[in-house]
């Protein structure tokens, strides 16, 4: 299959050298002019899309992907599927699908390590045709793809699912530090919530804590893996998609808040999203 493919980033180079791996006929542009190994270059998106059968894009936001699209949707050959991976807001996933009805947004699930390892999950919005289209790649790109619905669908259920593992990894990073505090040794600590009802996800498999748990970035001195600014990002999306529709997300809005504290204010840039656990053991010494 003919593929374009916009946006090589840190994932989209991943994704996009695992198309050309399986032997689809790849042809990648990013503004960056990044190379990728088996992917050939094009020098602007409409050269990515030309001729494609199917173009993916793996950009950083609403407004670029829009802009992007705007680019290459006049020159798309009838029948081409435009698949957009990037996390941007709703009403831009659904913007894009109103000018080229055979569109998925479909945002992922696994970042860096699993755009790489080819273990990605999407979430996928969008009428059946394109998804079935996309489901093929989808399978080499990742190990699950869902199908959430309508187009928006997609985004919807990704920063549903960041916004709450953003509060979860707060109130976890909370805990640890209370219970600091309490002399609560943490792997005790860890050995109760992770089998009792407080388990999660950032929790069980992403502890915040070092040493504690399966390995997670906290061991590695908080290298992301997933960014606190990415997260903040996620978690904004959430909000503006929540005023949008009027949706009550008091939780959410203040995980917005406190990550925005952490990313803007303070040291948090280029830092894992877990450690927000040394920020409250600090926070609580002052
Ligand atoms: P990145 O910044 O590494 O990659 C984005 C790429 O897009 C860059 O290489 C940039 O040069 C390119 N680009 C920007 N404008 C362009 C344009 N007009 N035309 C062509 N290329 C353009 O970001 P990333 O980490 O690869 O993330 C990409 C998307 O995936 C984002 O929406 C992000 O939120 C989402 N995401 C990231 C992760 C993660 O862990 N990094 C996880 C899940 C989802």
């Amino acid at each position: 299959m003919k593929i374009g493919f916009i946006g090589l980033g840190n994932m989209g180079g991943h994704m996009a050298r695992n198309l050309a791996s399986a032997g689809h006929e790849v042809v990648g542009f990013d503004v960056a002019g990044v190379e990728i190994d088996g992917v050939q270059k094009a020098g602007s998106s409409a050269g990515a899309a030309q001729g494609a059968e199917v173009v993916i894009t793996m950009l950083p936001n609403g407004e670029i992907l829009r802009s992007v699209a705007a680019e290459i949707i006049p020159i798309l050959q009838p029948g081409a599927c435009f698949i957009d991976c990037s996390t941007v807001d709703v009403e831009s996933a659904r913007a894009v699908a109103s000018d080229w009805p055979l569109s998925v947004d479909a945002p992922v699930s696994g970042g860096i390590g699993g755009a790489d390892a080819g273990t990605l999950t999407f979430m996928a919005g969008g009428p059946e045709e394109a998804f079935a289209i996309a489901a093929p790649l989808f399978d080499i790109m990742g190990q699950k793809s869902v199908h959430c619905g309508e187009s928006g669908a997609g985004q919807a259920a990704k920063i549903c699912n960041n916004m709450i593992l953003g509060a979860t990894m707060i109130v976890t990073c909370e805990a640890f530090a209370l219970a600091d505090k309490l002399g609560l040794d943490r792997q005790k600590m860890f050995d109760v919530v992770s089998t009792s009802s407080g388990y999660s996800w950032s929790m069980n498999a992403y502890c915040p804590a070092p040493g504690i748990g399966p390995e997670s970035p906290a061991d590695n001195n908080y290298q992301p893996g997933f960014a606190a600014e990415l997260m903040l990002k996620d978690l904004r999306l959430a909000q503006q998609a929540a005023k949008a529709v009027g949706a009550a997300t008091p939780l959410g809005e203040h995980a917005a808040l406190e990550y925005a504290k952490f990313v803007e204010n303070e040291d948090g840039q280029g830092k894992d999203f877990s450690a927000m656990l040394p920020r409250f053991s600090k926070m609580g010494q002052a």
